[in-house]
């Protein structure tokens, strides 16, 4: 444990308060305290008490001291082990704003509670088996959600979903374990009493299932990050005003001089079915100035991000001039865009272009996000429905752990390189890369990897 953490991250339970809505105007606000001394320090300054567990009571928050009432509150108090955190806890729902907060802080802190820190309240929760750590992990993942299929999946995760998929592999891999125990057990029967096929068939199907869930790595983080949509083309072919017109706002400056696309200016849309992040780069000509050579390389590494590629053109010659640019630059798709199809004169042929658009008169773009979506389904193999899905780097890391342990133990197992009971040792370090992602060996370490960007009142 890290020594500079206070006992109580150890599963301790001193009493923590904390806000647990944004601080600032607002109609309402949230302080929520859990712990040994929750309902003491309660009883001290809410008045009525004590109220009825589970139920919204209207009260007045009283500074003892002088009978000062500092707030009118709905207050709720959830009697341990019947409550988010598995302790004692108060949620006070007084106004909103910046003073009555902090006097509700002040007050509760001054009466022997302690200011929370990030993620704590959501920690107590997971060591006292409210929730295992990837549902702690989904809570982040819901307040964080920008677009309905970060939403959705959260909500499947919070559910226990993944857990559900993990617990299952790890039965099927103790099981396993058994057989091989069993086996061992049993060393001078000719063949053992398993057959080495069964085994070697069990072994096959775990990499199945560990394989099913790797196989979302690249939905999980399109989800999560967005996947990157880099617009690019010459200067001055209309890749701001697409940008700006896929936005429905002004964000980038429209401008006629080639080159003012200093730097890749990126937006977060979400018009169809992926959460996207658009981006805008500089134009792709040898640069002369500077600032404008620092925009192309932000253009060259965003295109090697890139999921998708709209490469835009005004014109047969500048479309093919842009395609020549990207030609080796990105392993991204790429959707032909044309441009400004609406000025007099421009008839760009359809054969040429995967899509035609105009910013000024938005023809077009409805199909450009509808050919976006299609891609970006088509590379990551459809919309995975029944899998949960691997949204974090420690989900990727700790399934690929299990599956390489796995993978090890059936090459030693099938060619006989070592003794049964040393080849075992594999399958126990899967199991126990599959129990660290749930917690059920949370060692203080994975802990303090998951609750550390969460904040504080969570
Ligand atoms: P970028 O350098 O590729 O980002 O190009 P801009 O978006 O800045 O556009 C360059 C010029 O083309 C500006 O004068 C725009 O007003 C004009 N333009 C861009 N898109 C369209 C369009 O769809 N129709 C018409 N008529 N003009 C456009």
């Amino acid at each position: 444990m890290n020594p500079a953490l206070p006992q109580s991250l150890a599963g301790g339970s001193d009493t923590i308060v904390a806000l647990a809505t944004p601080p600032g105007r607002g109609a309402i606000s949230v302080v929520r305290m859990s712990g040994e001394k929750a309902l003491e320090i309660a009883r001290r300054v809410v008045d009525p008490w004590p109220i009825e567990a589970r139920r919204v009571t209207l009260c007045r928050i009283v500074k003892p001291e002088h009978g000062r009432i500092l707030d009118q509150a709905l207050v709720t108090s959830f009697i341990s082990p019947d409550s988010f955190t598995g302790e004692d806890l108060i949620e006070i729902s007084g106004h909103g704003g910046h003073y009555v907060p902090a006097l509700l802080m002040d007050l509760l802190i001054s009466h022997g509670a302690r200011q929370a820190l990030p993620g704590e309240f959501t920690r107590r929760a997971v060591l006292n088996g409210k929730l295992d750590i990837t549902q702690a992990e989904a809570i982040g993942d819901l307040v964080d959600a920008r677009s309905d299929l970060m939403h959705r999946t959260a909500l499947s995760q919070l559910d226990g979903g993944l857990s559900r998929r993990i617990m299952a592999l790890r039965s099927q891999l103790i099981s396993l374990e058994a057989l091989i125990a069993y086996d061992i057990d049993f060393p001078e029967e000719d063949d053992g009493p398993i057959p080495r096929e069964r085994i070697g068939s069990e072994v096959d199907l775990l990499l199945i299932g560990l394989d099913a869930l790797l196989a979302t790595v690249p939905f999980g983080e399109m989800i999560r990050e967005g996947a990157v949509i880099v617009v690019a083309g010459l200067p001055n072919v209309g890749k701001s005003s697409l940008f700006n017109a896929l936005l429905g706002q002004s964000r980038a400056i429209v401008t006629d001089i080639p080159g003012t696309t200093r730097d890749a200016i990126e937006s977060f849309l979400e018009t169809g079915k992926w959460p996207l992040r658009l981006v805008d780069t500089a134009g792709l000509r040898e640069a002369a100035d500077t600032v404008e050579r620092i925009g192309i390389e932000v253009s060259e590494k965003y295109l090697g991000w890139a999921d998708v590629i709209l490469a835009c053109g005004d014109t047969a010659a500048s479309l093919s001039q842009v395609l020549d640019a990207l030609e080796g630059k990105s392993e991204a798709r790429i959707i032909r865009v044309g441009t400004k199809n609406d000025l007099p004169g421009a008839h760009l042929d359809n054969d040429l272009f995967d899509v035609v658009t105009s910013a000024e008169t938005g023809q077009g773009l409805s199909d450009l996000v509808s050919s976006i979506d299609a891609e970006l389904t088509e590379s990551v193999g459809g919309l995975v429905v029944d899998t949960p899905i691997l949204t974090r780097s420690r989900h990727i890391h700790g399934i690929r752990q299990a599956r390489a342990e796995v993978a090890d133990f059936g090459k030693t197992w099938r060619e006989e390189i070592l003794p049964a009971p040393v080849a075992a040792v594999h399958l126990r370090a899967a199991a126990v890369a599959l129990e660290s992602l749930i917690g059920a060996v949370s060692t203080e370490d994975v802990l303090d990897r998951v609750f550390s960007s969460f904040c504080v009142g969570k």
